[in-house]
């Protein structure tokens, strides 16, 4: 069994954002998705070391701002790769606006927010499944929804790897991170997207 066959799912990616007790915060997801049609419901699931996580098991509410193929990759730096437990994301940051439930969406680099109450949660160990009705939406711009795959090949920079003649480096395949070293720690966890070793391939020098 080849586990790269996940690759070949596509997913959208967006700006999480949610509020409790007057602290906001966001972060960056690639699954959510709309359920049913009536009523209006989507899904999104989220990794529980997300302060966003906690914000919306608090508040029951969240929006999403879906993320454009103009987006940044400093957008994604300052929602994805760093926590909300330690920054302020929303502090000296312009693109942004409240909806009518008092969120935070995300102006630029986004196409359209869409507004919604959890109706139930799934605690899926690592993660939970929040499934929610749609309260209210809006389109940003007519750019192109980007996808993971467009994250990827467009958006995310092409790191020149720094090889020494000979030497091995490992490249995180999420953020393009470089760790420079024969062997990569098994419990290695990439020091800008948080993701494991798992998430590493090797580059030969
Ligand atoms: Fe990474």
């Amino acid at each position: 069994m080849d586990k790269k066959t996940m690759y070949k799912l596509s997913y959208g990616l967006f700006v999480l954002t949610s509020s409790a007790n007057g602290k906001d915060s966001g972060c960056i997801i690639n699954t959510a998705g709309q359920v049913t049609v009536e009523p209006n419901r989507i899904t999104i699931v989220v990794n529980k070391d997300n302060f966003t996580h906690d914000l919306i098991k608090e508040s029951g509410k969240f929006n999403i701002s879906v993320l454009s193929e103009e987006a940044s990759f400093d957008l994604f730096r300052h929602f994805g790769f760093q926590s909300g437990r330690e920054v302020d994301k929303f502090t000296r940051y312009a693109a942004c606006r409240k909806s009518k439930n008092g969120l935070y969406y995300v102006t630029e680099g986004t196409n359209a927010y869409i507004s919604a109450t959890v109706e139930q949660s799934i605690d899926l160990g690592s993660h939970t499944l929040f499934i929610a009705s749609v309260d209210d939406m809006g389109d940003l711009s007519d750019a192109p929804s980007a996808t993971y795959a467009y994250y990827q090949s467009s958006i995310k920079p092409k790191a020149e790897t720094p090889k020494a003649a000979g030497k091995t480096v490992w490249k995180c395949v999420i953020c393009g991170y470089i760790y420079e070293g024969e062997e990569l720690p098994a419990d290695f966890i990439c020091p800008w997207c948080k993701h494991p070793a798992s998430d590493f391939e090797k580059v030969p020098g």
